[in-house]
């Protein structure tokens, strides 16, 4: 796979796939857990952390437009408007659109929603408020910036802005890295990051320190802990070690 400077990593494995493939990948939502999986193929029903089994929902193609559910609060960059079936909050997803894929980071202080966009998204949708409330975080994505307040992580060249918090009165960030091909997983907070190399201990917002175990190498299968609920993207089953809610990761190739 073609490893493009990494914007978001997540984001670029789909479009990485899109272009491998010629075929472009869906995005599935789970029912029940409401874990969001983009893929080329339906993920495998095993392993649903709130049910017997995961029921998916095959939302559309993945695209650069990015809408939100009032209801569930999923955010998804679709190629189109989403199905509206497969809500894990009501009968019906109710989807708003917020703006076009970019690699600005902005983030909503009253429900905590991170997107990345081209300008400022739409204010419609919030599932905090009447409205989104919009700051922006930061531009051109190398570096993983964790919240030690909210343990939102996002991906950005410089400092965030601190305002818009919705733990503390102000976001406190720590710089974890550059942004690379390797999983990490802290055994804490349960945050996951794609990292070059080993992050930053400092700033954990559930312990003194953070605890990463690096987990797998960035690939193109997803894959789920039944136990703790965290989704990686890697090329092969990743570690069992460091599991936040369990002796050992159980993980399922979705
Ligand atoms: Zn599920
Ligand atoms: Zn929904
Ligand atoms: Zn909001
Ligand atoms: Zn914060
Ligand atoms: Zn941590
Ligand atoms: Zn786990």
């Amino acid at each position: 796979m073609k490893f493009l400077k990494p914007i978001v990593v997540v984001l670029c494995f789909a479009a990485c796939l899109a272009m491998q493939t010629s075929q472009s990948p869906h995005n599935y939502l789970c029912r029940h857990c409401g874990s969001l999986v983009t893929a080329d193929h339906r993920p495998t029903t095993t392993g649903c952390p709130s049910a017997s089994y995961h029921s998916w929902t095959d939302l559309g193609t993945f695209g650069n437009t990015i809408y939100q559910c009032r209801h569930c609060g999923t955010i998804i960059y679709n190629e189109s408007s989403p199905s509206s079936s497969g809500c894990p909050s009501s009968s019906y997803h109710s989807w708003s659109k917020l703006g076009t894929f970019g690699s600005n980071a902005y983030q909503c202080r009253h429900c905590g929603s991170t997107i990345y966009c081209s300008s400022t998204p739409s204010s419609s949708g919030c599932t905090a408020a009447s409205y989104h409330s919009w700051t922006k975080l930061g531009g051109a994505s190398d570096k993983n910036y964790m919240c030690r307040h909210c343990g939102t992580i996002v991906h950005s060249s410089s400092t965030p802005s601190s305002s818009g918090c919705t733990a503390s009165s102000y976001h406190s960030w720590t710089n974890l890295g550059n942004v690379g091909d390797q999983v990490y997983m802290c055994r804490h907070c349960g945050a996951v990051l794609y990292s070059e190399s080993s992050p930053s201990s400092t700033g954990c917002p559930s312990s003194s320190y953070h605890s990463w175990t690096r987990i797998a190498k960035f690939g193109d299968n997803a894959y789920q802990c039944r136990h703790c609920g965290a989704t990686v993207y890697a090329s092969s089953t990743p570690s069992t070690t460091g599991c936040p809610s369990g002796s050992y990761h159980s993980w399922t190739k979705l």
